[in-house]
């Protein structure tokens, strides 16, 4: 296990301990599991006083030797991966599998942006009678990397990852509840031996408090961010009168369409695989399942066996595939959906209820993986993102109903399709406003993929050559000879 039992701040590629320190909370216990530094607003201007001042030099660094930075970094991930998916568990609270998998997400984003960061050409335009033009493009400069805790890991690694490829120098502000993992990662990183200021951590309490800081100064040319859409929108009003790059991951609402011609053996595989996967703590968790009514009885069942089969506990438990959820506030959050879901008139077809085992190791906030079906769209749990392990289940009759009832959000992050008619396949695709869609794939998140959302789930991309992109700045240059 890495020494991450306190979590230091990076400022000017120097580790600092600050005056306060706040507890980290295992979730599958609630016990304590280590501490990290409360950075106050004196050490964000000061990180971003050094990144500043790197950003000169890192942007004019050959490509190249930021790439093996990255590689090297990534190699090293890989190396530990064993310890870093244990701190991971712990401290998220998901099964071991899937904190491994993370890191490998992780460390596979570091590769790709190695190799497009190399790759961050410009164009040239045919010459008019005055000589041809010039497209280039520049590091955007100073970035700030707002992480979340669901996936703290290959979130952070994906913008740390992307931002340093292009050039640019990054101020890293994990979440609050996983500031052990990120600041592990981020030391790997800073071990390649990149340049002070270049890379900096801040973990913290008072993020609000920390952010407005940097907001305020023009320095700070991008910001970076993850996490839930009401902080993601409060962000863009703080912009004020300086405009600056702004990259937003927040909510998602997904929905699966599972159509009459799909295999339904592989459907309900990857209903409940994009459902539980990290207790449905994924802003791309299927939330609502639209299932044509002709297979509706076949596939629940299926849903319903694959469902019974998962089994509660610490994520770093022999066997367990669904952990605790993250706090309390999740726990309500699931319940009052529920509650709200069954009122209305929606079947629980298993789960519906939280799970306290008596075990005092296991004094986390659980919910058992719960099937709601004969859900409407007036209930709750159609249109909030739940954010816990619960699947809300509707029937339909016309594709386009089923279209119509997925597009039927103001988020459009994922979206999911099973079935083996391409055309039909075709046409949802030209018609679904969402940014990713898994086709009879409930993993649709890959590097070399463009990830981002539509409407009220975010702006800008990551991964893709469109994850460098959004670090680089675009200039026009007119040549006269
Ligand atoms: P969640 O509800 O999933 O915890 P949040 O949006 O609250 O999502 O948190 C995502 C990230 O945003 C975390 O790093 C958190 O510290 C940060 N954050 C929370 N509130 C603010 C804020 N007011 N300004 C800037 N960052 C914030």
């Amino acid at each position: 296990m890495p020494d991450t039992a306190a979590a230091t701040l990076l400022i000017d590629g120097r580790r600092h301990s600050a005056p306060a320190t706040f507890d980290v909370v295992d979730p599958a216990s609630l016990d304590v599991l280590g501490q990290a530094a409360d950075a106050d607003v004196t050490h964000a201007l000061a990180a971003l006083d050094a990144a500043a001042a790197a950003a000169r030099g890192w942007a004019d660094t050959d490509p190249e030797t930021r790439s093996g930075h990255l590689r090297a970094a990534a190699a090293e991930i890989r190396a530990r991966q064993g310890e870093l998916a244990l701190l991971l568990s712990r401290e998220n609270g998901k099964p071991l599998a899937e904190a491994n998998g993370e890191l490998t997400g992780g460390a596979r984003m570091l590769e790709w942006a190695a190799e497009e960061g190399r790759r961050a050409y410009g164009r040239v335009t045919p010459a008019s009678a005055a000589g041809p033009g010039l497209v280039l493009r520049s590091p955007v400069g100073p970035v700030l990397a707002i992480t979340p805790w669901n996936f703290p890991a290959s979130m952070l690694l994906r913008k740390v990852g992307l931002a340093l490829a292009a050039g640019c120098p990054v101020i890293a502000k994990p979440a609050e509840q996983t500031p052990l993992i990120a600041t592990a990662l981020l030391d790997i990183v800073q071990a390649t031996g990149l340049p002070a200021g270049v890379l900096q951590s801040l973990t913290t309490t008072r993020p609000a408090e920390l952010v407005g800081a940097l907001l305020a100064d023009r320095r700070l040319r991008k910001v970076s961010f993850t996490g839930s859409t009401e902080v993601g929108l409060g962000l863009l009003r703080q912009t004020g009168d300086t405009l600056r790059r702004t990259s937003l991951e927040m909510g998602g609402h997904s929905p699966a369409i599972v159509f009459a011609d799909a295999d339904l053996e592989a459907a309900a595989t990857g209903v409940v695989t994009a459902k539980f996967f990290n207790a449905g703590q994924s802003c791309t968790a299927v939330n609502r399942l639209y299932v044509h009514e002709s297979v509706r009885d076949d596939l629940l069942a299926l849903i319903e066996k694959k469902t019974a089969a998962l089994r509660l506990g610490r994520g770093d438990a022999e066997g367990t595939t669904i952990g605790p959820l993250i706090d309390k506030a999740g726990l309500a959050k699931v319940e009052n959906q529920v509650a709200d879901a069954v009122a209305k008139g929606a079947r629980v077809l298993i789960g519906g209820s939280r799970w306290e085992s008596g075990d005092p190791a296991l004094r986390g906030h659980y919910f058992r993986p719960t099937v709601l079906t004969g859900v409407t769209a007036d209930m709750l749990i159609s249109h909030e993102e739940t954010f816990g392990p619960v699947l809300a289940v509707t029937t339909f009759t016309g594709d386009d109903e089923a279209i119509a009832l997925a597009n039927a959000t103001d988020y459009g992050l994922a979206a999911y399709l099973f079935g083996s008619d391409l055309r039909r396949v075709w046409r949802a695709l030209d018609r679904l406003d969402f940014g990713v869609i898994g086709v009879n794939d409930p993993a649709p998140v890959r590097p070399e993929l463009p990830f981002g959302g539509q409407k009220n789930s975010g702006q800008e991309r990551e991964g893709g050559a469109e994850g460098i992109e959004a670090y680089t700045e675009t200039k026009a240059v007119a040549l006269r000879f």
